[in-house]
């Protein structure tokens, strides 16, 4: 997942991209995913402006059900490739590379970005009925006695 420098046109132009990220997130995410997309690349000036959302694909585990599913999430892209090295200057919330020629390896702000679009707990399914909280059994594809007893524990014993 590279961009040559020496190749790109002036102003935008599009970049397909396709390929397999070691995210090592562990923990219920994904410790691999694969990245689909194109990016927008704006070659201005000095700079390489890199926009667009991609979508990554991942097994992760389901927040509700702990069941493993496989995962697409968007991964919304902010990079900036900046020619002039030497510069100190930053682009806002932008992940920057500063590279004068040559190719870019996008890799490493490619994972990135899809580490920090991954939500917080995703579902397998958006009626997920999750785990019973009491005896632990999955409710998509069993019931418990417990089923209907919704009672916060915190609030037992109270008058
Ligand atoms: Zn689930
Ligand atoms: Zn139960």
């Amino acid at each position: 997942m590279k961009l040559d420098l020496e190749r790109q046109e002036h102003g935008r132009s599009e970049l397909p991209i396709e390929g397999d990220l070691d995210l090592g997130l562990g923990d219920g995410r994904p410790e691999r995913a694969t990245l689909r997309g194109t990016i927008l690349v704006d070659n201005v000036e000095s700079r390489f402006l890199l926009g667009g959302i991609l979508t990554a694909a991942g097994r992760a585990e389901c927040g509700r059900c702990l069941g493993a599913f496989d995962f697409l999430w968007d991964v919304p892209l902010e990079i900036v490739v900046l020619r002039d090295v030497d510069t100190d200057e930053g682009e806002g919330d932008s992940l920057v590379i500063r590279q004068a020629t040559g190719e870019v390896d996008l890799t490493d702000a490619l994972r990135e970005s899809a580490v920090l679009a991954f939500p917080l707990a995703p579902v397998c399914r958006p009626d997920c009925r999750g785990l019973c909280p009491r005896c632990g059994i999955d409710r998509n594809t069993g019931t418990c006695d417990c089923a209907d007893e919704d009672i916060d524990p915190r609030w037992e014993g109270l008058p």
